[in-house]
């Protein structure tokens, strides 16, 4: 790409490197971004930079938030022995979108992947365990129907098992692989719904 300059170069680089961005769109946000003015870029940098400096990890679940405690943990009327683990926020957002599951959640940051050398200690596993020293009824297991997924969930249930606290999986009506946060709301309902004893 030498009939850029430096600049232009290091931007569409920079967009490239982000998620879903292929080189003909960073291109295209690249100039998207040189035609905006000075003061909307401005802008728009200071939000990710506001976002990724204020932005933590709940101190209860482990979901992004802006608070020490995120409004679901911190909500009087969820019901605080119900909890299900989801691998990031996505999914999170995905459950709560249906606006019908009234437990509150905890998000792993990731899934047990030994090809990828991500072992459990890589994962908000910890976190959760702590939490079931509380009161606690069921953990409902809600990662993804990805290998991954199955491997964090059979290893989660392996771990919870021997403290008495009740370990359920959403039923297998999420796609094989399926992302959950691209699967629609009734077919995440059913899931929750038809979930099943480890
Ligand atoms: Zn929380």
């Amino acid at each position: 790409m030498d009939m850029y300059s430096g600049h232009i170069n290091r931007l569409i680089e920079e967009l490239a490197a982000l998620p879903g961005i292929g080189n003909k769109s960073a291109q295209r946000l690249a100039f998207h971004f040189l035609n905006m003015s000075e003061e909307r870029v401005n802008r728009f940098a200071q939000t990710i930079v506001d976002a990724k400096r204020n932005v933590r990890y709940c101190k209860t679940c482990c979901t992004l938030t802006d608070q020490e405690e995120c409004p679901i943990c911190a909500n009087g009327n969820r019901n605080h022995r119900l909890i299900m683990v989801v691998e990031n926020t996505r999914d999170l957002a995905a459950y709560e979108k249906t606006g019908r599951f009234e437990g509150v959640y905890h998000v792993l940051h990731g899934a047990i992947s030994p090809m990828l050398g991500i072992g459990p200690n890589d994962i908000k596993l910890k976190e959760l365990m702590e939490r079931l020293h509380g009161d606690v009824d069921e953990v409902i297991i809600a990662t993804n129907s990805s290998l991954e997924g199955e491997t964090t969930a059979m290893y989660i249930s392996k771990l919870i098992k021997p403290t008495g606290v009740k370990v359920t999986r959403i039923a297998s009506g999420v796609p094989v692989g399926g992302d959950l946060e691209y699967i629609d709301e009734v077919t995440l309902l059913r899931a929750l719904e038809g979930r099943i004893e480890l």
